[in-house]
């Protein structure tokens, strides 16, 4: 590791980063004496991802300059890495990716073998994910036994049950995604799998649906269930009523959700290694079996230039734009070193890594900028800022990978790729951007996660173990300042009710800005959703917020509208329709 510089300034840490980094972050010893501080964490990582420089003879940069440039970019909150590269960079663990698929193949060996591996990848922080597609249905012959097999279901809750056990030693709860085709025999058990509350509680479930059955609901027609391991049609089922099932279990449940196969594949930047079966398990990052992905995350919020914004001046649009092209040149970077300076518990997951290089580049604060620039997330003017961020993020995430390319190759399979093919190219990386959740990395960068919109003003965060925070959003609370209207009362109502679009002794304008999750109709939250994903390489994780009163109607036009507008997936929660909830406003404590 570089020596810290004697200078190195202390990061200025927001109301909530001191908790959450002691609890998981900050290194400990074997006593569980913590032994680094928010300074020696940030240094750690950032000496130890710029030190990968060294080996590449062309590079631009100089190793100690790289490591203070990282330590900045950090400490600024303009950009983070995942969970495990803060916690692991330059340990003796040192894995630094956060998702992960394994293959669970149709035999004893090969399901305890993915078990294995789960654990291992949990262990170090990473989440998997799994398709169970491959397995034969329940109660089809066992040939080596004379006996019959189990199906996909039961062997699901194995891993679940592994996964409970890993998670009291990890640094995190493993979470994990478990995928199902929809032409699987045993999909009706798979989707009624989470009917019961606190069943499969490691997992995330998502129905692999195919173009076949979408076209087939549309039409009304039935669709074959097809044995993966005979091809034999075992039955037919009116696709309509299943895809009705699904809405209605993620009414009650929020589980499962679905994930769009077919199109995920059109978007396989490397098919020749095989199908994308599933994803990582918050849905934003589809990968090839044996795969990983680093993320990062810049923090829209930071590029908020103030007094710069004049609605009738596009050239005064509030945001730095030449800043933010910096920061996502030097973000590509940073993702790209930390490939090689990550260490995977497998062989065959570090061979298609290094084969691929895929990276994740997204961002996080996109509900606090829209705050700053005071413009409503639910409006045309939000959807279009959205949208041209991430076309800005994309386009120059690319360039910095071509760059990368030239400088240090391009990733080895790219002869083969769909970009070899397409003239496209060279580049670095057979990805670039995905945008993640960031749950815990908005809370160190202290804005809000990913492109949600705030779920409350105020609100009691459930972290880590039962412990709770109080939040109150800073720019809700400097524009109350600055209207001459803040006084506790006010906020102890708003404390109680989440959000301010009741409140109507308030100007208008501030209610059509501080909207919250709920107060934004559903199709918004979709149309948003779709319009990061026209400029992202992988997927967008997003929920479609409902409010308890949300019908399975509305659910049906969400799921609808996603496959329209070309999500790669979608994910619904209904408030209120599971007793523990990570996030609650006032009114549900
Ligand atoms: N993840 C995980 N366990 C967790 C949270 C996240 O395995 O408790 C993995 C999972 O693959 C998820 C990815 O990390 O899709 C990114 O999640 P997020 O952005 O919320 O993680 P952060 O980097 O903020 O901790």
């Amino acid at each position: 590791m570089l020596t810290m510089p004697k200078n190195l300034p202390q990061p200025q840490l927001k109301p909530n980063t001191e908790v959450v980094l002691q609890k998981r972050y900050l290194r400990k010893d074997l006593s569980g004496k913590q032994v680094e501080t928010p300074r020696d964490l940030f240094w750690r990582v950032a000496s130890c991802i710029a030190a990968e420089e060294a080996k590449y003879n062309q590079s631009t940069c100089k190793g100690d300059v790289l490591a203070r440039d990282f330590y900045d970019l950090m400490t600024s909150w303009k950009f983070l890495p995942n969970s495990p590269t803060l916690m692991n960079a330059g340990t003796d663990l040192g894995q630094l990716s956060a998702c992960f698929v394994l293959p669970v193949g149709d035999s004893i060996e090969e399901i305890f073998d993915a078990v294995k591996y789960a654990a291992m990848i949990h262990k170090s922080g990473g989440g998997t994910g799994f398709s169970f597609s491959r397995l034969r249905p329940k109660d089809s012959r066992v040939g080596s036994t004379g006996g019959v097999a189990s199906g996909p279901v039961s062997f699901l809750r194995i891993f679940n049950t592994a996964t409970e056990q890993v998670k009291q030693g990890g640094t995190r709860r493993g979470a994990n995604m478990g995928i199902l085709r929809v032409d699987h025999p045993d999909i009706l058990e798979f989707i009624r799998a989470k009917e019961k509350e606190g069943e499969f509680n490691n997992f995330n479930l998502s129905v692999g649906l195919t173009e076949v059955f979408m076209r087939a609901v549309e039409n009304d027609e039935h669709y074959d269930l097809v044995a993966p391991n005979s091809g034999e049609v075992i039955n037919r089922l009116r696709a309509r009523e299943i895809f009705e099932l699904l809405v209605k279990k993620a009414w009650q449940s929020g589980d499962p959700g679905i994930v769009f196969l077919d199109r995920i594949n059109r978007d396989n930047p490397t098919p020749d290694q095989g199908e994308i079966e599933s994803t990582n398990p918050c849905g934003e990052q589809p990968l090839l079996p044996y795969e990983a992905c680093n993320l990062g995350s810049i923090n829209l919020s930071c590029f908020y230039v103030p007094g710069h914004n004049d609605a009738a001046d596009p050239a005064r649009d509030g945001i730095d734009w030449a800043e933010l092209k910096r920061v996502v040149h030097l973000s590509v970077r940073f993702l790209d070193n930390v490939i090689d300076a990550s260490r995977f518990p497998l062989d065959s997951i570090t061979e298609t890594v290094r084969k691929n290089r895929k990276i994740g580049l997204g961002v996080m604060g996109f509900a606090d900028l829209l705050y700053q620039l005071e413009m409503a997330y639910d409006s045309q003017q939000g959807l279009e800022l959205g949208e041209r961020i991430m076309a800005f993020i994309q386009e120059e995430g690319h360039k910095a990978s071509a760059q990368l390319a030239v400088e240090r190759g391009a990733f080895p399979a790219y002869a083969t790729s769909v970009y070899a093919k397409k003239k496209l190219g060279p580049y670095r990386n057979a990805t670039v951007t995905t945008i993640a959740p960031t749950g815990t990395l908005s809370i160190i960068a202290g804005c809000s996660s990913g492109v949600e919109p705030l779920f409350a003003l105020c609100f009691t965060r459930n972290i880590l173990d039962g412990e709770r925070l109080v939040e109150v959003n800073p720019h809700f609370e400097a524009a109350l300042a600055d209207a001459g209207l803040f006084s506790h009362e006010l906020m102890d109502a708003v404390v109680a009710k989440g959000s301010i679009q009741e409140m109507d002794y308030l100007p208008a304008k501030l209610r059509k800005v501080f909207v919250t999750a709920m107060d934004i109709a559903p199709v918004w939250h979709l149309r948003m959703q779709a319009a990061f994903q026209r400029h992202t390489d992988n997927a967008v994780s997003k929920t479609v917020n409902l409010t308890n009163s949300a019908t399975e109607q509305d659910i049906f036009d969400i799921y609808w509208l996603a496959y329209q507008e070309g999500c790669k997936g979608v994910t619904v929660y209904r408030d209120g329709c599971k007793s523990i909830q990570v996030l609650a406003t006032g009114e549900g404590q």
